[in-house]
């Protein structure tokens, strides 16, 4: 069973604590921007991304990691995993061209991948691309009279 909080489903094994139903509905917004940002090129989804990334920067200090650079600690506590991708995300998005995160040549996949090269089709081929090997194998070998 889901349910729906803040106009974002939720399962319903989910705790039911208020903080961590709207820290898992701020996770599920994160994605859905992510995707349309690099998707449909969408405005309102960079600008979904930016409130994210000032969330995540507002929240954070900066602390020295191992290699004794500093770096954005993502804050404490339930938001803290969010904050640490989102910032991450944020060096991502910056590092690399937008032709170079594509999403997966499967249309029932939905899945974004990193392709700087740009030349890949799919998220995984084992996967995704098997399995269009797969759809037109079938389709080459089909008995005649089949549509
Ligand atoms: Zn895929």
């Amino acid at each position: 069973m889901a349910r729906q909080v803040d106009g974002v489903w939720l399962p319903e094994r989910v705790s039911g604590h208020p903080a961590l139903d709207a820290a898992l509905c701020d996770v599920k917004r994160l994605r859905f921007a992510l995707h349309a940002a690099m998707v449909d090129n969408s405005a309102d989804a960079a600008a979904q991304l930016h409130k994210f990334v000032t969330g995540a920067v507002r929240a954070s200090r900066y602390v020295r990691d191992e290699a004794s650079a500093l770096r954005l600690d993502g804050g404490a506590g339930l938001r803290m995993p969010l904050h640490r991708f989102t910032l991450s995300l944020a060096t991502l998005l910056e590092q690399y061209p937008r032709r170079a995160i594509r999403s997966c040549a499967d249309d029932a996949c939905g899945w974004l991948f990193l392709d700087p090269s740009g030349r890949r089709r799919w998220c995984e081929m084992a996967v995704c691309g098997n399995r269009a090997k797969a759809r037109r194998y079938a389709q080459r070998h089909k008995p005649r009279g089949e549509a």
